[in-house]
């Protein structure tokens, strides 16, 4: 974890107009987030929903962009509490919601930054063409309780594009819709303070466009299988600890006390940390289980690993992962250094 954070630092050396806001939606953890602000002198942390931003407050983080749309007034009316004890910020693509947000914010007696996101790709959320971020832009300006705060332009769709140039050649294009929306603004009287957006994958390409003032990784923090297909730097921090159940030598197999609810499986499999993972694949074996296979092509009779014997899981991706635990426990050789809660953990509604 200590090296992907400086090979962060070092990668966004060259590029100080695009400060690091770190996405918690990896480690839901307040504890992580202090340490990621003071290593890498960031902005703040985001957070991709209320209760994540609602934890990140409570453990004494003091600048959160909610990098999402929040609806409903009950949400809302947290959403401006909330920003009684902490710099909070929000994105927008709908003016009934932004109403809502000055509505909130109002009542409250605070002041609320919104961001219109600006569809450049994903086709998530997000408005689609630069009048409509104006739009959106002076309803914000006009509403009491609100502070146009810039614009998000974020495309996860291409982080885990395996090839950098490639990588390289898709951020082209986002950046140009942010440039394009940052233009329009700026024609009709509206500077954008801030564009934020990247993640893992791209970042680089956003802080060195400058446009961007901001960049958003999580994943870099502790990769996962699935980052380890791009050709990416970042090293694996993040394992999940289990024990192997039940050995069966005629099949080859072993059964680790891991399953669906330990280690996700939407970006695929986890992999077996050190020497396991040359001989065994891990597949699903239901909620509880994982079933150790040989790897196919391996060569000669394999070591079965021993009922009782502890293996460590690289997960496939680890935001879901980490979402299904309570504490994150931070080991340097060997000894345990540190235990950071999971509070933002959960549906986080
Ligand atoms: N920003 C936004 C808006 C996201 O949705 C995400 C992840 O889904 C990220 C940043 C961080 O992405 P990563 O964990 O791949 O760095
Ligand atoms: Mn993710």
């Amino acid at each position: 974890m200590d090296q992907n954070i400086d090979t962060l630092n070092s990668l966004l050396k060259a590029h100080p107009n695009a400060r690091p806001r770190l996405h918690a939606k990896a480690h839901k953890s307040p504890g992580i987030a202090r340490m990621q602000i003071e290593k890498h002198d960031a902005v703040g942390v985001c957070c991709q929903k209320l209760a994540e931003a609602e934890a990140m407050v409570a453990g004494g983080v003091p600048d959160v962009l909610i990098s999402n749309e929040i609806v409903q007034r009950p949400k809302l009316k947290r959403l401006a509490e909330l920003a009684t004890h902490a710099k909070i910020s929000i994105c927008a693509d709908d003016i009934a919601n932004v109403r809502d947000i000055s509505a909130a914010a109002s009542e409250a007696g605070m002041q609320i930054g919104v961001l219109v996101e600006v569809n450049v790709g994903q086709n998530r959320c997000g408005v689609d063409t630069p009048s409509e971020a104006v739009a959106l832009a002076q309803e914000i300006v006009s509403l009491p309780g609100l502070e146009f705060a810039g614009i998000q332009a974020y495309h996860g769709g291409i982080q885990h594009v395996r090839e950098r140039e490639e990588r390289q050649l898709a951020v082209e294009k986002v950046v140009a819709k942010a440039r394009e929306a940052v233009d329009a603004l700026r024609e009709a009287g509206l500077e954008c303070p801030v564009v934020t957006g990247g993640g893992t994958g791209t970042f680089e390409f956003e802080a060195a466009s400058g446009v961007y003032t901001e960049v958003q990784p999580g994943s870099y923090l502790f990769g996962d299988a699935d980052y380890a297909r791009n050709d990416c730097p970042w090293q694996q921090s993040l394992f999940v600890q289990t024990t192997v159940m039940s050995v069966n030598p005629s099949r080859g197999t072993a059964v680790i006390d891991a399953g669906l609810k330990a280690s996700s499986f939407d970006s695929g499999p986890p992999l077996l940390a050190g020497s396991l993972g040359k001989c065994f694949d891990v597949e699903n074996g239901g909620d509880e289980h994982g079933i150790l296979v040989p790897k196919s092509g391996v060569q000669g009779t394999v070591q079965l690993p021993k009922v009782g014997e502890v293996v460590r899981l690289i997960p496939g991706h680890c935001d879901p992962t980490v979402n299904c635990h309570d504490f994150l426990v931070g080991v340097r050789k060997g000894q345990v250094e540190v235990v950071f809660e999971i509070s933002g953990r959960g549906p986080g509604f």
